[in-house]
């Protein structure tokens, strides 16, 4: 047996022992353990999980065990996520640092960054917002103009930031944002730009919750009102941010294109819409519909295999910038296309928000179908994404 095969087997047993029944089950939204200062677990099974993984570094298994990560090499960590999915176990932790941050950390942080952020990261006491977007810098990002200015006085040398964010998810529950802002207002758009990390208990910074038509909402607007930040808080160089910019959207789009592998609540297109479609004698008689949950089921199914190729090239360092769009695109959009479908299958009965007249399946296909359309904006539209294929993988002129 190989060194990788043996691995694999003492994987398997350990999330056997170790991943008790109930986190096995698909996640749903309510239950996600949000890595914070403020932890919060609603159940024994889900602590235990947390702290498991947590203690052996698995929370990020290939970072290197000196900044708490697990330490593996690509394709071990690779075989564990492969039976993490296998045996339909919960990420242990979300956190948008772990995700997004932390990659970009490992690749160009200082030491000190990595000990200051990325080991809370992976004890899971730090939640990260994202701070990029801005009222008239969303798909032109780089249009961003909250400022930054370097001053050198009697606390040391830091930036003084002023501006605001927009659409910033959890931005009231963040204790740190990584955010872009502009350096230098007098060089070209993208070159003036640069990447800060900032505490958001810092005097000068107000997060005002967006509400949306639903009453809810996750995201906020953030106020920046001469902000000190230490410049150890600067990641890479002054200028550089929006070359770290487009990395960490990599690693966002990745993580997004993941969405069915279990890091997000989804359907199962069949077990939903087989009970709304099938007649006395188990079969589907309409032939649209049939023919639309086949087409759903074949994409996901070429999806699953084509993300696996880009996951191991992404393990063995590939250029991933250019599938990893492509991959961001075609899962939202495939998302949307299932929740369409099995509103379609579901007919008035998909249309319920609240109340005891629709079952609780119900009323989560009809969230699900209604948020699914959320994330082919988040993390740049659908549109943005075809551009950036069209000039990246296709190189069109
Ligand atoms: C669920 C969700 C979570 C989010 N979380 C965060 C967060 O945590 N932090 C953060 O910074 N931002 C966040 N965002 C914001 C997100 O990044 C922006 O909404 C997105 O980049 C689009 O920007 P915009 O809303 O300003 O729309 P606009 O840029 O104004 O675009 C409006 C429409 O025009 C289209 N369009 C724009 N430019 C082009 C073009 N060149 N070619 C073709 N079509 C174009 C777009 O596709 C879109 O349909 C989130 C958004 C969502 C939906």
């Amino acid at each position: 047996m190989t060194e990788l095969e043996t691995f694999k087997q003492e994987v398997a047993a350990w999330l056997q022992e170790n991943c008790p029944a109930s986190m096995r089950r698909p996640i749903v939204s309510e239950e996600m353990v949000w890595g914070s200062s403020k932890l919060e677990f609603i159940s024994e099974d889900q602590k235990l999980w947390f702290e498991r993984m947590r203690d052996r570094g698995w929370f990020a298994p290939s970072w290197p065990k000196e900044y708490g990560g697990g330490g593996l090499s690509p394709k071990e960590a690779r075989i564990l996520e492969t039976e993490m999915a296998r045996l339909g176990c919960r990420q242990p932790q979300y956190n948008l640092g772990v995700w997004m941050l932390g990659p970009v950390l490992v690749e160009v942080g200082t030491h000190e960054q990595k000990l200051e952020h990325l080991v809370p990261m992976m004890r899971g006491k730090q939640r990260w917002c994202q701070g990029f977007s801005e009222p008239n810098a969303g798909s032109d990002l780089a249009s961003l103009k909250t400022s930054a200015k370097r001053v050198t006085d009697e606390q040391g040398e830091a930036y003084i930031v002023n501006g605001g964010k927009i659409w910033t998810s959890d931005g009231d529950k963040g204790d740190w944002m990584y955010a872009l802002v502009r350096t230098d207002s007098g060089a070209k758009k993208q070159e003036g730009i640069s990447f800060i990390l900032i505490d958001m208990k810092s005097p000068g910074v107000t997060v005002k919750p967006i509400e949306l038509i639903s009453g809810k909402s996750s995201f906020c607007q953030v106020f920046f009102d001469d902000v000190r930040v230490p410049v150890r808080q600067l990641v890479g160089k002054e200028g550089e941010g929006w070359a770290l910019a487009k990395k960490l959207l990599q690693h966002e789009r990745a993580a997004m294109s993941k969405f069915t592998e279990g890091g997000a609540p989804s359907h199962d297109a069949v077990k939903s819409a087989l009970p709304y479609i099938v007649d006395e004698q188990g079969q589907v008689n309409d032939a649209v519909l049939r023919d639309k949950l086949a087409s759903v089921l074949m994409d996901s199914q070429a999806f699953g295999l084509t993300h696996r190729r880009v996951t191991e090239k992404a393990l063995a360092r590939q250029d991933v910038s250019g599938p990893s769009s492509i991959m961001k695109l075609v899962q939202t959009e495939q998302e949307v296309s299932k929740y369409e479908l099995l509103e379609q299958a579901m007919g008035l009965r998909g249309l319920g928000w609240e109340g005891d007249d629709f079952s609780a399946d119900e009323l989560e296909v009809c969230r699900a179908w209604l948020r699914s359309k959320s994330y082919t904006i988040a993390g740049g539209s659908s549109e943005v994404q075809l551009n950036i294929i069209a000039k990246r993988v296709l190189e069109l002129p």
